[in-house]
Protein backbone atom coordinates (compact mmCIF):
# COMPACT_ATOMS: atom_id res chain seq x y z
CA UNK A 1 0.00 0.00 0.00
CA UNK A 2 1.33 3.43 -0.81
CA UNK A 3 2.82 6.11 1.71
CA UNK A 4 -0.39 8.02 0.64
CA UNK A 5 -3.29 5.07 1.22
CA UNK A 6 -1.82 4.65 4.47
CA UNK A 7 -2.00 7.98 5.97
CA UNK A 8 -4.77 8.46 4.77
CA UNK A 9 -6.29 5.27 6.29
CA UNK A 10 -5.26 6.01 9.21
CA UNK A 11 -5.89 9.96 9.38
CA UNK A 12 -9.44 8.36 8.07
CA UNK A 13 -9.94 6.24 11.56
CA UNK A 14 -9.21 8.96 13.73
CA UNK A 15 -11.17 12.14 11.77
CA UNK A 16 -13.19 10.86 8.94
CA UNK A 17 -17.01 10.48 9.07
CA UNK A 18 -18.46 7.65 10.34
CA UNK A 19 -21.98 8.30 11.47
CA UNK A 20 -23.37 9.25 7.91
CA UNK A 21 -26.74 7.60 7.70
CA UNK A 22 -25.55 5.42 4.48
CA UNK A 23 -22.66 4.18 6.05
CA UNK A 24 -25.07 2.08 8.27
CA UNK A 25 -27.56 -0.72 7.08
CA UNK A 26 -24.65 0.15 3.70
CA UNK A 27 -26.73 -1.25 1.02
CA UNK A 28 -26.08 -0.99 -2.56
CA UNK A 29 -29.21 1.20 -2.52
CA UNK A 30 -29.12 3.73 -0.01
CA UNK A 31 -24.99 3.92 -1.10
CA UNK A 32 -26.69 4.63 -4.08
CA UNK A 33 -29.14 7.28 -3.11
CA UNK A 34 -26.69 8.87 -1.07
CA UNK A 35 -23.95 9.27 -4.09
CA UNK A 36 -26.75 10.59 -6.70
CA UNK A 37 -27.68 13.17 -3.93
CA UNK A 38 -24.03 13.92 -3.48
CA UNK A 39 -23.46 14.82 -6.77
CA UNK A 40 -23.70 18.52 -6.38
CA UNK A 41 -24.69 18.65 -3.09
CA UNK A 42 -23.24 19.18 0.27
CA UNK A 43 -23.10 16.37 2.97
CA UNK A 44 -25.15 18.30 5.49
CA UNK A 45 -27.97 19.25 3.02
CA UNK A 46 -27.93 16.07 1.78
CA UNK A 47 -28.33 14.25 5.10
CA UNK A 48 -32.71 15.29 6.03
CA UNK A 49 -33.24 14.55 1.93
CA UNK A 50 -31.75 11.29 2.44
CA UNK A 51 -33.59 10.36 5.79
CA UNK A 52 -36.73 11.62 4.14
CA UNK A 53 -36.20 9.56 0.63
CA UNK A 54 -35.42 6.34 2.42
CA UNK A 55 -38.70 6.76 4.80
CA UNK A 56 -40.57 7.34 1.92
CA UNK A 57 -38.95 4.50 -0.99
CA UNK A 58 -37.10 1.88 1.68
CA UNK A 59 -35.94 -0.33 -0.99
CA UNK A 60 -35.41 -0.24 -4.98
CA UNK A 61 -39.31 -1.78 -5.42
CA UNK A 62 -40.72 1.23 -3.78
CA UNK A 63 -38.84 3.27 -5.95
CA UNK A 64 -39.21 1.43 -8.94
CA UNK A 65 -43.64 1.52 -7.91
CA UNK A 66 -43.48 5.34 -6.80
CA UNK A 67 -45.47 7.83 -9.35
CA UNK A 68 -42.52 10.44 -10.46
CA UNK A 69 -44.72 13.11 -8.70
CA UNK A 70 -43.77 11.17 -5.48
CA UNK A 71 -40.33 11.04 -6.14
CA UNK A 72 -39.96 14.36 -7.23
CA UNK A 73 -41.98 15.76 -4.07
CA UNK A 74 -39.04 14.26 -1.82
CA UNK A 75 -36.27 15.49 -4.18
CA UNK A 76 -38.18 19.64 -4.27
CA UNK A 77 -35.44 21.77 -2.87
CA UNK A 78 -32.33 19.74 -3.55
CA UNK A 79 -32.10 20.89 -7.27
CA UNK A 80 -30.61 18.98 -10.24
CA UNK A 81 -33.96 17.13 -10.74
CA UNK A 82 -32.74 15.52 -13.99
CA UNK A 83 -31.13 13.40 -10.86
CA UNK A 84 -34.29 12.09 -9.37
CA UNK A 85 -36.09 11.16 -12.66
CA UNK A 86 -33.07 9.02 -13.10
CA UNK A 87 -33.09 7.61 -10.02
CA UNK A 88 -36.22 6.82 -10.59
CA UNK A 89 -35.97 5.61 -14.40
CA UNK A 90 -32.70 2.86 -13.02
CA UNK A 91 -34.91 1.83 -10.07
CA UNK A 92 -37.46 0.82 -12.70
CA UNK A 93 -34.60 -1.11 -14.73
CA UNK A 94 -33.46 -2.84 -11.51
CA UNK A 95 -36.90 -3.78 -10.86
CA UNK A 96 -37.41 -5.37 -14.44
CA UNK A 97 -34.05 -6.19 -15.85
CA UNK A 98 -32.50 -7.69 -12.34
CA UNK A 99 -35.08 -8.64 -10.10
CA UNK A 100 -35.13 -5.59 -7.99
CA UNK A 101 -31.19 -6.68 -6.59
CA UNK A 102 -28.66 -3.77 -7.85
CA UNK A 103 -26.38 -4.92 -10.09
CA UNK A 104 -22.87 -6.02 -9.42
CA UNK A 105 -20.68 -5.72 -12.52
CA UNK A 106 -19.53 -2.67 -12.98
CA UNK A 107 -20.57 -2.49 -16.75
CA UNK A 108 -24.11 -2.70 -15.76
CA UNK A 109 -23.91 -0.04 -12.92
CA UNK A 110 -22.15 2.36 -15.45
CA UNK A 111 -25.14 1.24 -18.27
CA UNK A 112 -28.47 2.69 -15.75
CA UNK A 113 -29.29 6.07 -15.79
CA UNK A 114 -27.91 9.06 -13.94
CA UNK A 115 -24.94 7.04 -12.89
CA UNK A 116 -21.21 7.64 -14.92
CA UNK A 117 -17.55 6.09 -14.18
CA UNK A 118 -16.92 8.01 -10.80
CA UNK A 119 -20.24 7.03 -9.16
CA UNK A 120 -20.31 3.29 -10.05
CA UNK A 121 -16.88 2.65 -8.85
CA UNK A 122 -18.00 4.66 -5.39
CA UNK A 123 -21.29 2.83 -5.19
CA UNK A 124 -19.30 -0.62 -5.73
CA UNK A 125 -16.59 0.24 -3.91
CA UNK A 126 -18.98 1.28 -0.66
CA UNK A 127 -21.06 -1.54 -0.95
CA UNK A 128 -19.37 -3.92 -1.80
CA UNK A 129 -16.03 -3.89 -0.53
CA UNK A 130 -14.22 -3.76 -4.45
CA UNK A 131 -11.70 -2.49 -5.62
CA UNK A 132 -12.54 1.04 -8.29
CA UNK A 133 -11.03 3.78 -8.74
CA UNK A 134 -13.19 7.33 -7.86
CA UNK A 135 -12.65 10.53 -9.41
CA UNK A 136 -15.60 12.81 -8.00
CA UNK A 137 -15.27 16.74 -7.50
CA UNK A 138 -13.60 16.41 -4.19
CA UNK A 139 -10.99 14.04 -5.07
CA UNK A 140 -9.83 15.62 -8.09
CA UNK A 141 -9.22 19.01 -6.23
CA UNK A 142 -6.57 16.57 -3.52
CA UNK A 143 -5.15 15.05 -6.71
CA UNK A 144 -4.81 18.53 -8.42
CA UNK A 145 -3.12 19.90 -5.56
CA UNK A 146 -1.06 16.78 -4.18
CA UNK A 147 0.60 16.99 -7.77
CA UNK A 148 -0.15 20.59 -9.02
CA UNK A 149 -1.84 20.04 -12.17
CA UNK A 150 -1.81 22.76 -14.31
CA UNK A 151 -5.11 23.57 -16.06
CA UNK A 152 -8.60 22.60 -15.66
CA UNK A 153 -9.50 19.41 -14.56
CA UNK A 154 -12.45 19.23 -17.08
CA UNK A 155 -10.45 19.52 -20.07
CA UNK A 156 -10.42 15.84 -21.37
CA UNK A 157 -6.39 15.31 -21.41
CA UNK A 158 -5.74 16.72 -17.56
CA UNK A 159 -9.20 14.26 -16.04
CA UNK A 160 -7.04 11.27 -17.68
CA UNK A 161 -4.40 11.93 -16.19
CA UNK A 162 -6.26 12.29 -13.06
CA UNK A 163 -8.37 9.07 -13.36
CA UNK A 164 -4.46 7.54 -14.02
CA UNK A 165 -3.36 8.94 -11.07
CA UNK A 166 -6.34 8.17 -8.86
CA UNK A 167 -5.82 4.48 -10.05
CA UNK A 168 -2.39 4.34 -9.08
CA UNK A 169 -3.15 5.74 -5.30
CA UNK A 170 -5.84 3.45 -4.90
CA UNK A 171 -5.03 0.09 -2.66
CA UNK A 172 -5.77 -3.28 -3.06
CA UNK A 173 -7.38 -3.44 0.27
CA UNK A 174 -9.69 -1.71 2.95
CA UNK A 175 -11.54 0.31 -0.19
CA UNK A 176 -14.39 1.27 2.29
CA UNK A 177 -12.50 3.18 4.25
CA UNK A 178 -10.36 4.55 1.47
CA UNK A 179 -13.31 5.67 -0.87
CA UNK A 180 -14.85 7.46 1.82
CA UNK A 181 -11.74 8.89 2.96
CA UNK A 182 -10.64 10.35 0.09
CA UNK A 183 -13.48 11.97 -0.70
CA UNK A 184 -14.12 13.19 3.28
CA UNK A 185 -10.81 14.69 2.94
CA UNK A 186 -11.69 16.98 -0.19
CA UNK A 187 -14.67 17.68 1.32
CA UNK A 188 -13.68 18.65 5.04
CA UNK A 189 -9.62 19.32 5.10
CA UNK A 190 -8.75 19.72 1.45
CA UNK A 191 -12.17 21.93 0.44
CA UNK A 192 -12.05 24.87 -1.14
CA UNK A 193 -10.60 26.40 1.60
CA UNK A 194 -7.51 24.27 2.24
CA UNK A 195 -6.63 23.37 5.95
CA UNK A 196 -3.32 22.07 4.99
CA UNK A 197 -2.15 22.07 8.84
CA UNK A 198 -4.64 19.04 9.52
CA UNK A 199 -3.66 17.27 6.50
CA UNK A 200 -2.49 13.99 6.82
CA UNK A 201 -0.96 13.88 3.42
CA UNK A 202 0.79 17.45 3.77
CA UNK A 203 4.08 15.95 3.14
CA UNK A 204 3.29 14.60 -0.28
CA UNK A 205 1.51 17.45 -1.46
CA UNK A 206 3.62 19.78 -3.89
CA UNK A 207 1.03 22.93 -3.94
CA UNK A 208 1.85 22.98 -0.72
CA UNK A 209 5.46 22.83 -0.99
CA UNK A 210 5.44 25.28 -4.16
CA UNK A 211 3.17 27.42 -1.61
CA UNK A 212 0.15 27.35 -4.52
CA UNK A 213 -2.76 25.81 -2.54
CA UNK A 214 -4.92 28.18 -3.96
CA UNK A 215 -4.06 27.67 -7.77
CA UNK A 216 -5.64 24.31 -7.68
CA UNK A 217 -7.63 23.46 -9.28
CA UNK A 218 -7.85 25.64 -11.79
CA UNK A 219 -11.20 27.08 -12.72
CA UNK A 220 -13.35 26.36 -16.25
CA UNK A 221 -12.43 29.19 -18.42
CA UNK A 222 -15.12 31.49 -17.77
CA UNK A 223 -18.07 32.57 -20.07
CA UNK A 224 -20.53 35.32 -18.95
CA UNK A 225 -23.61 33.39 -18.37
CA UNK A 226 -26.43 35.00 -21.00
CA UNK A 227 -29.98 36.20 -19.58
CA UNK A 228 -33.12 35.19 -20.08
CA UNK A 229 -36.62 36.93 -18.67
CA UNK A 230 -40.11 35.09 -18.37
CA UNK A 231 -43.39 36.01 -17.36
CA UNK A 232 -44.86 34.06 -14.72
CA UNK A 233 -48.54 33.98 -14.35
CA UNK A 234 -49.69 33.40 -11.21
CA UNK A 235 -53.42 32.39 -11.81
CA UNK A 236 -55.46 32.28 -8.72
CA UNK A 237 -59.28 30.66 -8.74
CA UNK A 238 -62.25 31.62 -7.03
CA UNK A 239 -61.19 29.17 -4.29
CA UNK A 240 -57.71 30.81 -3.54
CA UNK A 241 -56.00 28.20 -5.77
CA UNK A 242 -53.25 28.86 -8.19
CA UNK A 243 -53.49 26.68 -11.73
CA UNK A 244 -50.05 24.67 -12.12
CA UNK A 245 -48.53 23.29 -15.47
CA UNK A 246 -46.77 19.85 -15.81
CA UNK A 247 -43.36 20.64 -17.81
CA UNK A 248 -42.26 18.11 -20.12
CA UNK A 249 -40.66 14.95 -18.91
CA UNK A 250 -37.40 16.35 -20.40
CA UNK A 251 -35.69 19.77 -20.13
CA UNK A 252 -35.48 22.64 -17.60
CA UNK A 253 -37.58 21.03 -14.95
CA UNK A 254 -38.94 18.09 -16.51
CA UNK A 255 -41.75 16.70 -15.15
CA UNK A 256 -42.28 19.05 -12.28
CA UNK A 257 -45.28 21.70 -11.70
CA UNK A 258 -44.85 25.12 -12.85
CA UNK A 259 -46.48 28.41 -13.04
CA UNK A 260 -47.83 28.69 -16.84
CA UNK A 261 -45.38 31.39 -18.87
CA UNK A 262 -46.61 33.58 -21.24
CA UNK A 263 -44.53 34.65 -24.03
CA UNK A 264 -43.20 38.58 -24.01
CA UNK A 265 -45.20 38.86 -27.57
CA UNK A 266 -48.32 38.11 -26.37
CA UNK A 267 -50.60 40.50 -23.91
CA UNK A 268 -51.65 38.76 -20.36
CA UNK A 269 -55.46 39.79 -21.20
CA UNK A 270 -55.38 37.61 -24.64
CA UNK A 271 -52.77 34.99 -22.72
CA UNK A 272 -56.02 34.46 -20.03
CA UNK A 273 -58.63 34.80 -22.50
CA UNK A 274 -57.09 32.35 -25.20
CA UNK A 275 -55.89 29.98 -22.73
CA UNK A 276 -58.36 29.71 -19.94
CA UNK A 277 -61.41 31.74 -21.09
CA UNK A 278 -60.76 34.42 -18.13
CA UNK A 279 -62.08 38.04 -19.14
CA UNK A 280 -58.59 39.67 -16.74
CA UNK A 281 -59.93 43.15 -15.69
CA UNK A 282 -57.02 43.48 -13.03
CA UNK A 283 -53.52 42.35 -12.69
CA UNK A 284 -49.94 42.49 -10.52
CA UNK A 285 -46.55 42.41 -11.48
CA UNK A 286 -44.56 41.43 -8.44
CA UNK A 287 -41.21 41.73 -7.73
CA UNK A 288 -38.69 40.12 -9.96
CA UNK A 289 -36.54 37.21 -8.84
CA UNK A 290 -33.31 35.67 -10.82
CA UNK A 291 -32.51 31.89 -11.01
CA UNK A 292 -29.49 30.86 -11.88
CA UNK A 293 -28.74 27.51 -14.12
CA UNK A 294 -25.00 26.44 -15.64
CA UNK A 295 -25.63 28.07 -19.03
CA UNK A 296 -27.91 30.77 -17.98
CA UNK A 297 -29.74 33.14 -15.64
CA UNK A 298 -33.29 33.40 -15.69
CA UNK A 299 -35.17 36.22 -14.76
CA UNK A 300 -38.83 35.47 -13.71
CA UNK A 301 -41.29 38.22 -13.50
CA UNK A 302 -44.57 36.67 -11.67
CA UNK A 303 -47.73 38.39 -12.48
CA UNK A 304 -50.73 37.83 -9.76
CA UNK A 305 -53.82 37.33 -11.91
CA UNK A 306 -57.19 37.02 -9.24
CA UNK A 307 -60.46 35.64 -11.44
CA UNK A 308 -63.15 37.83 -10.37
CA UNK A 309 -65.97 35.36 -11.29
CA UNK A 310 -66.75 31.94 -9.64
CA UNK A 311 -64.33 30.78 -12.34
CA UNK A 312 -63.08 26.49 -12.26
CA UNK A 313 -63.51 27.10 -16.24
CA UNK A 314 -60.10 25.81 -16.65
CA UNK A 315 -60.99 21.79 -16.38
CA UNK A 316 -58.49 19.85 -14.54
CA UNK A 317 -56.60 17.96 -17.51
CA UNK A 318 -53.35 15.17 -17.16
CA UNK A 319 -50.85 18.60 -17.48
CA UNK A 320 -52.89 21.09 -15.84
CA UNK A 321 -54.24 21.25 -11.77
CA UNK A 322 -55.57 23.71 -9.30
CA UNK A 323 -52.95 23.90 -6.18
CA UNK A 324 -53.99 24.68 -2.81
CA UNK A 325 -51.27 26.28 -1.13
CA UNK A 326 -52.82 25.98 1.76
CA UNK A 327 -53.12 21.89 1.65
CA UNK A 328 -50.37 21.46 -0.49
CA UNK A 329 -50.32 18.29 -2.84
CA UNK A 330 -46.94 15.71 -2.85
CA UNK A 331 -46.03 17.09 -6.16
CA UNK A 332 -42.54 18.33 -7.53
CA UNK A 333 -42.23 22.15 -7.87
CA UNK A 334 -39.06 24.27 -8.79
CA UNK A 335 -37.16 25.88 -5.70
CA UNK A 336 -38.09 29.84 -7.75
CA UNK A 337 -42.14 28.24 -7.85
CA UNK A 338 -41.76 27.15 -4.71
CA UNK A 339 -40.84 30.93 -3.22
CA UNK A 340 -43.42 32.23 -5.27
CA UNK A 341 -46.39 30.02 -4.05
CA UNK A 342 -45.05 31.05 -0.44
CA UNK A 343 -45.44 34.27 -1.05
CA UNK A 344 -48.48 34.15 -2.21
CA UNK A 345 -49.42 32.11 0.08
CA UNK A 346 -48.73 34.57 3.25
CA UNK A 347 -50.13 37.01 1.23
CA UNK A 348 -53.15 34.98 1.31
CA UNK A 349 -53.26 34.41 5.13
CA UNK A 350 -52.62 38.28 5.70
CA UNK A 351 -55.18 39.66 3.43
FE1 LIG B 1 -4.92 19.72 0.30
FE2 LIG B 1 -3.25 21.20 1.80
FE3 LIG B 1 -3.41 18.57 2.12
FE4 LIG B 1 -2.28 19.56 -0.04
S1 LIG B 1 -1.58 19.81 2.05
S2 LIG B 1 -3.71 17.86 0.05
S3 LIG B 1 -3.56 21.33 -0.39
S4 LIG B 1 -5.05 20.06 2.50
Amino acid sequence: MSTFSRQLLAWHAQHGRHDLPWQHDRTAYRVWVSEIMLQQTQVATVIPYFDKFIQGFPDISSLANAAEDEVLHLWTGLGYYARARNLHKAAKTIHSEYQGVFPRKFDEVLALPGIGRSTAGAILAQAYGERHVILDGNVKRVLTRQFAIEGWPGNKTIENQLWQLADELTPKQELVNYTQAIMDLGATVCGRKAHCSDCPVQSSCQAFKLERVNDFPYSKPRKALPVRETDMLVLVNSDKHILLEKRPPSGIWGGLWSLPEKPGNVALAEWCDKQLGWKVQESQQLDSLRHTFSHYHLDITPILVQANTPVNAVMEANNRLWYNTQQPEKLGLPAPVLKILKQINEGMEHG
